[in-house]
């Protein structure tokens, strides 16, 4: 049975106050589309004011931190990210991975905090373009998945509800370009069999997201894929007149 689609946007850093207006017009359009869960994950200064504009509606962070408390300056608990009303939160984006050099292990160490805590989890992971022009994506994705996913006592409980991954191929995102439908059907393949050895019957019901430069032109094709359960999306998520064009394919695929 196919799953119930999920169409994330990653706000990255952007959205300032007069930004809520657009928070809230994506919330009040989300309603029109039932069948589908739609959520943005906002900086983490804008998600109480996200969460008190547009209640009811899911607002998520873009990092948090494996810890619950204490001496980790500049970083966020998950408590924190609860309190201030997300119900959600990326791990593993790959500008972290870069930019903050984020292993796998403290991906992992993250998921599993955000679950135990009691927010939704989107896993992200992707190919560098060179490993892809190696010929090297699947297994590399697979192992960085084996690598990433939550596991232990505490997070099993959570799978497959709480529990999203997201493929997004490096070189796609932001840049408008993005794989084959033959080399995402193949990889979101790939990934459901690594999520069924990981959980066994729970890992064929762990939504499995594409992300890298979706917007209103591809969607559709998109999530005529198997084993696309929706789209995490980055630039086309700030603005509804983009981003709700998503959310309708997302809603005629389902
Ligand atoms: C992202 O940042 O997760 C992303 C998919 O960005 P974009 O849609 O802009 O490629």
């Amino acid at each position: 049975m196919a799953l119930k689609k999920l169409v994330a946007g990653n706000w990255k850093m952007n959205g300032l106050s007069a930004d809520l207006a657009e928070v809230k017009a994506i919330a009040d359009a989300a309603r029109g589309y039932p069948r589908v869960d739609v959520a943005l994950c906002v900086p983490a200064v804008l998600i109480e004011r996200a969460a008190r504009a547009a209640p009811g509606f899911a607002i998520g962070a873009q990092d948090v931190h494996e810890a619950t408390s204490g001496a980790h300056t500049g970083c966020v608990s998950a408590a924190m990210l609860l309190d201030a009303g997300a119900s959600l939160t990326i791990v593993g984006h790959s500008e972290r991975r870069e930019a903050q050099r984020e292993s796998d292990a403290e991906v992992r160490a993250k998921a599993e905090a955000a679950l135990v805590a009691g927010l939704k989890v989107i896993l992200c992971v992707g190919e560098a373009l060179d490993v892809r022009e190696a010929g090297n994506a699947v297994e590399t994705v697979q192992a960085q998945l084996d690598a990433s996913l939550p596991h232990g006592p505490g997070a099993a409980a959570h799978i497959p509800d709480d529990l999203a991954i997201a493929y997004e191929p490096i070189w796609a995102i932001g840049t408008g370009r993005i794989p084959t439908i033959d080399a995402i059907a193949e990889m979101h393949a790939a990934l459901r069999l690594r999520l069924a050895a990981a959980y066994g019957d729970a890992g064929g019901r762990v939504p499995i997201l594409y992300g890298g430069s979706v917007k209103a032109s591809n969607a559709a094709e998109i999530f005529s894929v198997p084993n696309v359960d929706g789209a995490l999306v980055g630039g086309a998520s700030l603005k509804a007149a983009d981003f709700m064009p998503i959310v309708a394919a997302a809603a005629s695929a389902t």
